[in-house]
């Protein structure tokens, strides 16, 4: 059982401290997906349900296509000052705290909660609820607010559901296990709107993002027996476009996909930092070669932030992808 290994807190230890604690902040991690961002939604409701004073910390705004989660209006980067010195930091979906942004307040691990299902999570919490058996963090929340005894509504049923079809690919990858599917059908049951995450995650798309899309294509290169497949974008690119680093969300799934490719890369020039992401179909594992570089993620789906010019990075993520077994 996951939830016996070293240094992993119980569902009833974690219940045990969110009803101790009269208020939270949940934290996001920067460049937000509906994983993090639903997850910390999700229990914020619950916990709102029972009384409890509920914040929302993210460094960055919140993605156009994820307005539409209920709660997502109170997002900020703001903490109020008053808050009392008891309340609880609940960190969803990220393997460090860093990853909050450098935004964040010091705080001290007593006032910290780990929720994730990362590959090589820090366990920098007081209590760090991580299932990495999990499809996405939000159906770790799932499994709180069933002990926690808070009744499912169609609010945050339509927050976990976008978890799950957010980390799962809209149920096309790997971690579409059939419990992640059973969840889901439990959420659709509770009134999520499954159509609503489904057009706003994954069929909406603004023109510039398809005119980017087009230029990210025509960069592409291959390499190793055609089996690794990068590209980048860089801000002329997205200047001459119209988009934005928002646009670039997916992308990567649209390298991986050419014919034969195993592995591929997105490197992301924008504003003067570079940000990779890696995506595998399953033989490589790109967690263990970002990692390397700094960075995390999962097995199949990872990223890191390079520090130096982007020829360089083309060269030492090839070379943590090779050491990995590329
Ligand atoms: P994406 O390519 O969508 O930005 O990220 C894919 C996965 O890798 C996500 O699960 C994300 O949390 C993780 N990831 C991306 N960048 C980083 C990073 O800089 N550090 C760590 N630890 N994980 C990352
Ligand atoms: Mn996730």
């Amino acid at each position: 059982m996951i939830e016996s290994s070293p240094g992993i807190s119980t569902t009833a230890q974690v219940v045990e401290e969110l009803r101790a604690r009269p208020a939270f902040v949940m934290v996001s991690h920067v460049k937000p997906d509906g994983d993090t961002l639903g997850a910390g939604l999700a229990l914020g409701l619950a916990l709102k349900k029972l009384g409890k004073r509920v914040h929302y910390f993210q460094q960055d705004p919140v993605p156009r296509n994820l307005r539409f989660l209920p709660d997502s209006e109170f997002v900020s980067r703001a903490i109020p000052p008053d808050l009392p010195p008891n309340a609880l930091y609940v960190f969803c979906d990220m393997s460090d705290w860093r990853r909050a942004g450098e935004f964040l307040p010091p705080m001290t691990r007593e006032n910290m909660l780990d929720i994730d299902h990362h590959l090589g999570n820090s366990l920098f919490g007081k209590l760090n609820y991580v299932l990495e058996k999990e499809c996405s963090t939000g159906t770790a929340v799932m499994h709180l607010l069933r002990e926690l005894k808070v009744p499912m509504d169609r609010d945050i049923a339509t927050c976990i559901l976008t978890t799950i079809m957010t980390d799962t690919g809209g149920f096309m990858h790997s971690n579409a296990s059939p419990e992640a599917l059973e969840l889901a059908a439990e959420l659709m049951r509770a009134g999520a709107n499954k159509e609503e995450i489904t057009e706003e995650i994954f069929l909406k798309k603004r023109v510039a993002a398809t005119k980017l899309l087009g230029r990210i294509i025509d960069a592409m290169k291959f390499g190793h027996d055609n089996r690794y497949c990068y590209s980048y974008v860089n801000d002329a690119m997205l200047a001459q476009t119209g988009a934005d680093g928002e646009d670039t969300e997916d992308t990567v799934n649209v390298l991986r996909g050419q014919d034969g490719v195993e592995v591929a890369a997105l490197f992301k020039a924008i504003e003067g930092e570079i940000r990779v992401s890696l995506r595998s179909n399953g033989r490589v594992n790109v967690q263990a070669a970002a990692k390397r570089l700094g960075g995390g993620g999962h097995f199949r789906a990872s990223g890191l932030t390079f520090v130096g010019p982007l020829d360089r990075a083309f060269v030492e993520v090839d070379a943590a992808l090779v050491a990995e077994g590329l």
